[in-house]
């Protein structure tokens, strides 16, 4: 089952008069777009930057309040942005790339300073709601080496590539994502994505013997035991056999099963 479906499910058990809407999507400018579009605000849970823009910039265009999270190792932020009236994502962080910033996958991140931010951003997420703008452009920085909340105030900066207009670039890139039970788990965002039908066809002709979870995952194991899972999202999913040490390695064998779908 995909995450927003296994998300889904759980909303509707916990409050079963709540309307749920997943979208199995990998999050790009042109989903973004799709996403945001008809939302009255926008909540960023995301976990890599070229989506992070790509969110902010969707959130530029059409107006929407970005309510802004991240959280990596002991530090966590929190903000809110209105993007087209003032300062944006990428006012604050801009010019980065996933390709060489520390992750969670490599950095680590500590459990309760997740449920922290998250629960913030929860509580500014219903504070915009009933508009009540408390973080609006205040950058809250979490700190729990020494258990200290400091806030900052942002501005527009002049060079920000969103607010310039520049053009986002996306590499389609194996990214090394949190571990998944206590394996590495790797992430490929496929370049011509085939449907989940055309998928289960492909792998079927590679003797690859893959299984429907859901409505909107494949999922298959190699005869090295990794895991894989292929969402209609176009993203790949490689949970890595322990017989590969080296990240390199781990990188070649979502490579070989890439090859398959593309
Ligand atoms: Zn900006």
């Amino acid at each position: 089952m995909s995450k927003v479906e296994a998300a889904a499910l759980e909303l509707k058990k916990r409050n079963s008069s709540v309307k749920v809407e997943p979208l199995c999507v990998f999050v790009d400018e042109k989903s973004a777009e799709k996403a945001v579009k008809d939302a009255d605000l926008v909540v960023d849970c995301l976990d890599t930057l070229s989506s992070k823009y790509a969110l902010n910039r969707a959130c530029i265009e059409h107006k929407k309040a970005l309510v802004f999270g991240s959280a990596l190792e002991e530090y966590g932020m929190v903000s809110v942005f209105k993007p087209w009236v003032s300062a944006c994502v990428e006012c604050v962080y801009p010019n980065l790339s996933d390709e060489g910033l520390p992750t969670c996958a490599t950095a680590g991140v500590l459990p309760q300073l997740v449920q922290l931010v998250g629960s913030i951003m929860a509580a500014q997420a219903v504070k915009q709601i009933l508009g009540q703008n408390t973080l609006l452009d205040t950058l809250l920085f979490i700190d729990l080496k020494d258990a200290s909340f400091e806030k900052v105030s942002l501005l527009r900066n002049p060079n920000c590539p969103a607010h310039l207009g520049l053009p986002l670039s996306y590499k389609n890139e194996v990214t090394e994502m949190c571990t998944r039970n206590g394996r590495r788990l790797l992430m490929l965002k496929l370049e011509n994505p085939p449907k989940i039908e055309e998928a289960l066809t492909k792998l079927s002709q590679n003797s690859v013997n893959a299984k429907l979870v859901g409505t909107q995952v494949l999922s298959f194991v190699d005869e090295q035991g990794s895991r894989f899972s292929y969402t209609s999202a176009g993203v790949l999913l490689a949970e890595i056999s322990e017989v590969y040490s080296t990240i390199d390695e781990a990188k070649l064998v979502v490579e070989r099963v890439s090859r398959m779908l593309n």
